[in-house]
């Protein structure tokens, strides 16, 4: 991929005048620092070779200008730090606001790919390397190149033989600097690789701390996450090791560089080429050539890490929703709900074979429908393509006569409800959870919504009542509670048409029940589609349709069915 500069330079559009000014200030700060040896050689070749009895009032004058000199420099660096960083922080806020928004937009086909940590990690981390990169790329480059040069040449105007020899030792100070750098991303890529590990372990292992301790497995689990924790121990120990190594190696060169003047330096005094005053200005300004290579250098990483963060991040602000709205979609009020299928065909992204294949059928608005058959027949994406959770690979869904594609998709979804197996339910309390289903819903209209749902008394019995915390995806509640609990919520959000895909499946036969009479209620004056393997359950639909791998294979009452002898009959003779 190209890398997007345009893009990328974007998002300093609306901090553009702060981030000008923190250049500005960063240039101004180098500028001071620069000066502070000039002044010291003045005093030192100047003012104490003169007239000494003159000397210590002109000193106190230069002295005033340097306290003045360093408020000046202090109060830059902290401008520069404080509100450089905020100019990338809010740069990086905005983007992760961006970001998030877009996730949100993205359809079920990109879910289905992407991994929810990966999905994190471009949130968190890839976001936090570019903020990095938007405040300390620029502002280091101008005080880094501003100081190297800057002192390359006040040390030339002070003394060009001595300065050529400094030099000499810089082609071997950028490669040096280079080759070691190079060595610790190389570290560095490792340990954020171990560190992942250990992170994708510790997740697995406490998502699913249930699990282990009902297996008593907490000392494989222990041993496994040991494991990682220390192959992160090893790839740490490696990027000291070089860290310590680059530092110290560094510095070496920079005792040699500094003997090196003072020696070739002297033998310029002796031969009255040169003055003390002007050896130890020159010794001053060194410094302020090696760090910027160091920072540079430390740059250079940054750089990388902060464009490919920033590629990471266009890859999925690039992505357009597979299923979004067509700019003239007809917004859709309350429909009446017929439902009609028109030799559609479909097949999953990543699977040839076709799932539904020129299967039509009709649903008429307020009937009650089933729809049985074996494990992944295809009930679930069937019913996955009237709210456009994906879309027909051919044929069309008809909603009230339209094509639903034509539809606005907000409002489609409006329209209708769903009652899943597993429920999801969000951290937060029961009041907040219902409320999902309808956020302008009134308190009054949430509790009769959990009447009619048969939560109401079970929700009193909770030590808050409706203000009590479900815990993270409910766990504080049992099996046939949560799924009552999705059942008021779709009571709130009061939509035409209801599907309940296997939604008593996993409960016991006690909650079953309570929970079959919330969804008969559901029910009532809805277009309904139950999805159910057990077949006790939808004797009372006025029609059922009986789906199997090769399509639709009969419809009719129960009764109908069981005196075809068909698949319907066999299925029904196998669980009774
Ligand atoms: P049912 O609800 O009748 O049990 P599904 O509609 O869930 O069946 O699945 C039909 C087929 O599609 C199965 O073979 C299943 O493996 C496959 N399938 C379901 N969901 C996905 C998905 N998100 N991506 C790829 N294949 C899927
Ligand atoms: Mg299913």
């Amino acid at each position: 991929m190209r890398f997007p500069i345009k893009k990328f330079f974007s998002y300093y559009k609306p901090y553009r005048g702060l981030f000008l000014s923190v250049l500005a200030c960063a240039l101004l700060v180098s500028a001071v620092t620069l000066a502070f040896p000039l002044l010291v050689r003045y005093i030192t070749k100047h003012v104490l070779e003169e007239d000494l009895s003159q000397a210590l009032g002109k000193v106190y004058w230069i002295g005033g200008l340097m306290l003045v000199l360093a408020a000046v420099q202090n109060l830059g660096s902290y401008f520069v730090d404080y509100k450089g960083h905020e100019v990338g922080a809010r740069m990086e806020s905005d983007m992760r606001s961006e970001l998030f928004a877009h996730m949100q937009k993205l359809s079920f086909d990109f879910y289905d790919k992407e991994k929810t940590g990966r999905l994190m990690s471009r949130l968190t981390n890839d976001l936090l390397l570019i903020s990095e990169l938007y405040h300390h790329g620029p502002e280091d480059y101008v005080r880094s190149l501003s100081r190297f040069f800057g002192a390359l040449a006040i040390l030339f105007f002070i003394d060009a033989p001595l300065t050529l020899v400094v030099l000499c030792f810089f082609p071997i100070l950028v490669f040096f600097a280079l080759y070691f750098n190079k060595k610790l991303n190389k570290a560095l890529a490792g340990n954020k690789e171990r560190i992942a590990d250990v992170n994708a372990q510790a997740e697995d292992s406490l998502s699913g701390i249930r699990v282990v301790q009902s297996f008593a497995g907490e000392r494989m689990e222990i041993e496994k996450f040991e494991r990682e924790n220390s192959r992160f121990l090893e790839s740490r120990k490696q990027t000291y090791r070089a860290e310590a190594l680059f530092y110290n190696s560094f510095e070496m060169l920079l005792q040699l560089i500094t003997i090196t003047v003072v020696i070739f330096g002297s033998a310029q005094i002796v031969r009255h080429k040169l003055d003390l005053a002007d050896l130890i200005t020159f010794l001053l300004y060194i410094g302020y050539m090696i760090e910027p290579i160091q920072r540079m250098t430390h740059m250079s990483t940054q750089l990388q890490e902060g464009v490919t963060g920033f590629q990471r991040f266009m890859e999925i602000m690039k992505l357009k929703p597979s299923i979004a709205s067509k700019p003239d979609a007809a917004v859709l009020a309350r429909v009446n709900g017929d439902i009609e299928f028109r030799r559609v065909s479909f097949h999953y992204e990543d699977r040839k074979t076709h799932v539904l294949n020129d299967l039509s059928l009709r649903i008429r608005p307020g009937e009650y429908v089933a729809l049985v058959g074996p494990s992944g027949a295809g009930k679930t994406t069937l019913c996955s393509l009237i709210p456009r959770f994906y879309d027909a690979t051919a044929g069309e869904v008809r909603l009230d006569g339209t094509d639903v594609r034509d539809l606005e998709l907000e409002s489609l979804r409006k329209n209708i409800g769903i009652v899943q197996q597993d429920v999801y339910l969000f951290a937060g309390t029961v009041m907040e959870n219902l409320r999902y289903g309808n956020p302008a819903a009134t308190d009054e209209e949430i509790i009769a919504a959990a009447v009619k749902a048969n939560a109401h008394e079970f929700i009193m019995g909770l030590p808050q009542g409706y203000r009590s915390e479900i815990g993270q995806r409910g766990v504080k509640l049992s099996g046939g509670q949560k799924q009552r609990l999705s059942i008021a919520r779709v009571f709130l959000k009061n939509p035409p048409i209801v599907i309940m895909d296997e939604a008593t499946s996993a409960l016991d036969n006690e909650s079953e029940d309570i929970v079959k009479r919330s969804l008969e209620s559901l029910a009532e004056g809805r277009t309904t589609i139950v999805i159910a393997h057990r077949l006790s359950t939808i004797r009372g639909a006025q029609r059922i349709l009986v789906l199997t791998e090769d399509g639709l294979a009969e419809e009719g009452t129960h009764d109908e069915l069981i005196a075809r002898g068909g698949v319907y009959a066999q299925l029904y003779a196998k669980q009774f």
